[in-house]
């Protein structure tokens, strides 16, 4: 029995760069290093974004770099009704509320106010709250489409003086070099939607509930996640999952410093094997020797 779980969880939107390989290879030798379990898990919930050869190329280029994962692999597009159940039993705790709003909408509300509404990790702040009971009734009969978010206030209700009292461990570090035991501050994203319109669900909800099904003890991923953690922490409380050690890790720059994005082709892990590069050239480029 191990007391060390951890995973990568790509998702599977385009072909994977230097960035994926430091995240996978750093998440492996950490499962290694304890004795513990290293897991592959596919998130594919946004499936118009994600495609089926992009999670062909994930399995590939994994196995290519000498990273070994458990079978079977979690995809999320076969598990929205854990994530739909998940949502219910923060809807039934009364920590969720339907925001009829489109984007343009809330964009326009904020401009008339824009001091009120800070930005936050995903946007702006937005904390515009439940409709009345007879307003939200006529947009479902009318069959408008709606996003669950999660109420701030409500949450700080339900779990009271606790709320004031989260926290994570971090072992890496965030971008600004915080580590330690991090006080989380979910608030920063206002009421964040934790169920898309189009989805049914959210990289959140998705995320921190497989994290607990799969019994992650070690979340490591890069840095630009940090923030991700505040709210996981919350939604984990109001979920009772248990809370996982977070070890956030740098970002890998290009020449120029930039992050890689899924568009740099040349930094993809198949054009750098197309291209005659070995496993061990990877390593070394990432500075893992
Ligand atoms: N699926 C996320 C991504 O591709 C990673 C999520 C995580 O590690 O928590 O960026």
């Amino acid at each position: 029995m191990t007391d060390f779980v951890t995973r990568f969880a790509p998702s599977p939107t385009g072909l994977l760069h230097l960035g994926h390989a430091f995240s996978a290879l750093t998440a492996h030798a950490a499962a290694k290093a304890a004795g513990g379990r290293f897991l592959l898990r596919i998130e594919d919930i946004d499936q118009g974004r994600c495609r089926p050869e992009f999670e062909e190329a994930i399995h590939e280029d994994l196995a290519w770099l000498g990273v070994a994962w458990e079978e079977p692999v979690r995809r999320q597009s076969d598990h929205f009704a854990d994530y739909a159940a998940a949502l219910e039993r923060l809807r039934e705790k009364g920590a969720l509320y339907r925001c009829f709003k489109t984007r343009k909408e809330i964009a326009d509300e904020i401009a008339r106010a824009p001091h009120l509404t800070p930005d936050g990790p995903e946007g702006p702040q937005y904390t515009g709250g439940a409709l009345p009971p007879d307003e939200e009734r006529a947009l479902m009969d009318e069959g408008a489409a709606y996003a669950w978010r999660l109420s701030m206030k409500n949450a700080r209700a339900i779990l009271g003086d606790a709320f004031d009292k989260l926290s994570f461990i971090e072992e890496g570090c965030g971008p600004k070099g915080e580590t330690g035991t991090i006080k989380a501050t979910p608030e920063i994203f206002g009421d964040p939607v934790v169920a898309r319109k189009d989805l049914g669900a959210s990289y959140h909800i998705a995320a921190v509930h497989d994290d607990a099904l799969q019994g992650v003890t070690h979340v490591i991923r890069g840095e630009d996640l940090f923030l991700a953690a505040h709210l996981h922490r919350l939604l984990q409380a109001l979920l009772d999952f248990p809370a996982p050690v977070y070890r956030h890790h740098r970002l890998i720059t290009d020449d120029n410093g930039k992050r890689f994005a899924k568009r740099d082709k040349a930094a993809t892990l198949q054009a750098m094997r197309e291209g005659g590069a070995k496993p061990q050239d990877i390593r070394a480029r990432l500075g893992l020797g």
